[in-house]
């Protein structure tokens, strides 16, 4: 396959285990898109200070992630540590002074991450400005790679086009055309639901029973499989229900398509029983999963080796950085230092 020259940024938050709604939402993408694409792929540990977090644990879970990601197909070369290209926190700044308040004040997420935390922990729950600023790292974690093409879900539209302005008044403001325009890349990614909930997105914030630890116990997913709701007994429209969608979006997804078109007939003629449907999206998943936990466990035992394949990663990824960052400089009339 041919490559494109363009280049495509993007970034994952350290949460320690990908559940497969992360998978199949997003980082299986990652693995289509790097045959594609030259790609740079971050686990984006300083984002994930924005939100109350354990420091104890954020070392473990960026580790934990970057060994995920592997054995999941995402290539070591492609991989770095955000916090490891420091670049990228001094470009930030220096975008901070091209970015309006207003601007960031317009942020959806910002109010609906901050609502949750109000929500979940009281009115006197502490909200970091780091989460009000986000997006200005995020404009920097994009632009200080000159990245074309982000892939994007509904919910970060809205940073990117931060970005794009972002962008646009550096260049106005500065005389140049330095930074490109970085364009959405939109592909079609499955949503998964939660099993216990197919009413709600399959997410961690939920609780333990929502999702699904794709490394994790093979006998606990099965149960979570066998357990799925189906039926909530509400459902008089003649529709199919969220829980039964979910289950065939998952077959559908985890490469089971012949036995999809079987159980779909079946479903279509009034004769599924939902104990084969679960079984079968059980033992698919199972060999879907297969060969990516084998490799968990090799690396799991040489973590060594992929740190170290990953530090060398990052170094290479940060030289661009540092070409970036020393332009900027130049452009925005700050001393330069030598790199
Ligand atoms: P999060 O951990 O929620 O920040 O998600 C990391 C990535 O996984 C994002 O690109 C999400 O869009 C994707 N993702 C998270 N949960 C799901 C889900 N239940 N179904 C599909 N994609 C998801």
């Amino acid at each position: 396959m041919e490559v494109s020259t363009k280049q495509v940024l993007s970034l994952i938050q350290p949460t320690g285990d990908i559940h497969l709604g992360n998978y199949l939402g997003a980082v299986k993408n990652w693995v289509d898109i790097q045959d594609r694409y030259s790609c740079v792929l971050g686990v984006a540990n300083l984002h994930a200070m924005t939100m109350p977090y354990n420091a104890k644990k954020l070392e473990e879970a960026t580790w934990k992630m970057i060994y995920q990601l592997l054995a999941l197909g995402v290539s070591a070369d492609n991989l770095f540590i955000q916090s490891l290209v420091p670049e990228h926190m001094e470009l930030c700044w220096i975008l901070s002074t091209t970015c309006s308040y207003g601007d960031l004040t317009r942020m959806t997420q910002f109010k609906d991450k901050s609502d949750q935390l109000l929500e979940n922990n009281g009115k006197d729950e502490f909200i970091s400005s780091a989460l009000f600023f986000y997006p200005v790292l995020q404009a920097a974690d994009i632009l200080i790679y000159n990245a074309d093409l982000v892939p994007v879900g509904k919910d970060q539209e809205q940073h990117l086009e931060l970005s794009r302005n972002i962008a646009q008044r550096f260049n106005y403001q500065f005389g140049v055309e330095y930074f490109k325009l970085p364009q959405p890349l939109f592909t079609e990614t499955p949503k998964i639901q939660s099993l216990a909930n197919p009413l709600k997105k399959m997410s961690k914030s939920l609780g333990e029973k929502h999702f699904i630890n794709i490394f994790g116990d093979e006998k606990r997913i099965r149960k979570q499989i066998n357990s799925a709701v189906t039926d909530t007994g509400e459902n008089t429209s003649g529709e199919m229900s969220p829980g039964v969608s979910n289950l065939f979006q998952i077959l559908w997804s985890t490469n089971g398509i012949d036995s999809h078109q079987q159980l779909m007939a079946a479903y279509q003629n009034g004769g599924l029983s939902y104990k084969d449907l679960k079984e079968e999206v059980a033992n698919n998943l199972m060999v879907f999963l297969e060969s990516s936990r084998e490799r968990y466990k090799e690396i799991n035992s040489e973590k060594r080796r992929y740190r170290d394949m990953v530090k060398a990663s990052t170094d290479v990824i940060r030289k661009k950085a540092q070409s970036t960052l020393k332009d900027v400089r130049a452009i925005t009339g700050i001393l330069n230092v030598k790199y």
